[in-house]
């Protein structure tokens, strides 16, 4: 079976492997990981929401998209920023103001 909707062009081709590459770094699982590639790529109304494993680090991204998805602001497949910036684990917890974590 085919996929119903292919990428355009290869550049397309291209982002979307660097942007599952790029979700697969900040914790995503690679299910989770390609779902986010789809939704930037072609939308989030058809994608399935993060696994439960990975709703935590989705949830630090500080863009709202639909069906429990959050993303990076901007073109996410050229960010240098999906490097751990928005991982969870970067999240300084005891520092003074971030008591609403
Ligand atoms: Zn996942």
């Amino acid at each position: 079976m085919t996929v119903a909707s292919t990428p355009e062009s290869f550049s397309e081709a291209r982002d979307h492997q660097r942007i599952v590459r790029y979700a697969e770094r900040a914790g995503l699982c690679l299910l989770c990981a390609v779902h986010l590639a789809n939704g930037t790529q072609l939308g989030f109304t058809v994608t399935a929401p993060p696994c439960p494993s990975c709703v935590p680090i989705v949830s630090a991204w500080p863009i709202e998209k639909l069906n429990g998805w959050r993303t990076l602001p901007g073109r996410v497949a050229r960010q240098p920023t999906w490097k751990g910036h928005y991982n969870l684990a970067d999240v300084d917890l005891s520092r003074p103001g971030s008591e609403h974590l």
